[in-house]
């Protein structure tokens, strides 16, 4: 079997966020990795460390309060967490770029979107002023916006709109790897469903290897390749799509997925994981979801469990399947 080249690692992360007060322990030694032109979902509960693992990529954390305590970011082989800010300012919006949950706040509102897109792409490449706004054009009209429109304000866009703005920016430079946070969260469901289908559009056209960040079962089945199921800052469950969907294992993958209506059960009640996730400043020392889960053993309250691989690239971190053998 051909070996899997991966474009993005992540490696025994540990992000905290430290105050006189308190140590937030928002990343917990999390492992990840992304291959060339794959779609990951990131999976979890808001808190559970999606968007502070996107921003660890990038670096652009708040320091302080965060911390990236440990661990490795490799992008091709190249450790982004040893790099100077310099190198990583030719990183961002070049080789990787991010769309943020917010359209609204994502965009400059006293700069036309023509001068935005063009800004980004004068930055990163070696092109004349108007050579950056015809192709600021073309990104428009890549993401069915006409070009005439490039010297109207983002408050002339309606949110959908926006956020195919904030999408032209993103991909003004090809990047290789897209990191979406919550990209459809603030729009309706009809524009939500428009943004999806053109994100998953130019993603294959241009096989960007996307890491989406959500907590919607629904945009995973869409458009993921992969799942990563995040819980208090640890990946507690990763597989194929068709793995997470059909023969998911973790106790918490399950409870997410009983909290999503399914026309094939009988019963028409939605089951809600009990409980809240863990005070990150004060985590458990056994496993984090011990608390909620409806398996919990003994075991559990003791240590973390290690990562198992139950299938041929289907991980789990849990004590169930040790137990099962
Ligand atoms: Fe539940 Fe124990 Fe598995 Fe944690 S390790 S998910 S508490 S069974």
């Amino acid at each position: 079997m051909e070996e899997k080249r991966n474009l993005l690692e992540i490696k025994d992360l540990v992000v905290q966020y430290v105050t006189d007060e308190a140590v937030i322990c928002a990343v917990n030694g999390l492992n990840l990795s992304l291959g060339h032109g794959e779609t990951l979902g990131l999976v979890g509960e808001t808190g559970a460390g999606k968007t502070t693992t996107a921003k660890s990529v990038l670096r652009i954390l708040p320091d302080p309060p965060a911390k990236i305590q440990s661990g490795e970011i490799l992008v091709d082989g190249t450790n982004l967490l040893a790099l100077t800010e310099k190198e990583m300012r030719k990183i961002r919006g070049n080789k990787i770029s991010m769309i943020f949950q917010d359209p609204m706040t994502s965009l400059n509102p006293v700069l036309t979107v023509g001068d935005q897109i063009a800004e980004v792409i004068m930055l990163h490449q070696a092109k004349s002023k108007k050579e950056a706004y015809r192709l600021a054009g073309d990104m428009l009209e890549l993401v069915g916006i006409e070009r005439s429109r490039s010297k109207d304000y983002p408050h002339q866009f309606s949110g959908g709109m926006k956020q195919r703005v904030v999408i032209a920016i993103a991909l003004a430079c090809n990047p290789e790897i897209l990191i979406a946070d919550e990209p459809t969260t603030a729009l309706d469901v009809t524009i939500q469903a428009q943004v999806l289908a053109l994100m998953k559009e130019l993603q294959e056209k241009y096989r960007t290897s996307l890491l989406m960040i959500t907590h919607d079962l629904g945009i995973v089945a869409d458009i993921c390749d992969y799942v990563a199921i995040i819980y208090a800052g640890t990946i507690v469950e990763y597989g194929t799509k068709e793995q997470i969907f059909l023969n998911r294992f973790h106790p918490y993958t399950k409870g997410l997925f009983n909290c999503i209506p399914d026309i094939m059960r009988d019963d028409n009640r939605l089951i809600p994981i009990d409980g809240l996730m863990p005070d990150p400043g004060n985590l458990p020392e056994g496993c984090a979801f011990c608390e909620r889960c409806p398996e919990a053993m003994d075991c559990c309250k003791n240590g973390m469990p290690d990562q198992k691989e139950i299938e041929p690239g289907h991980f789990v971190r849990c004590f169930l399947p040790y137990k099962e053998g």
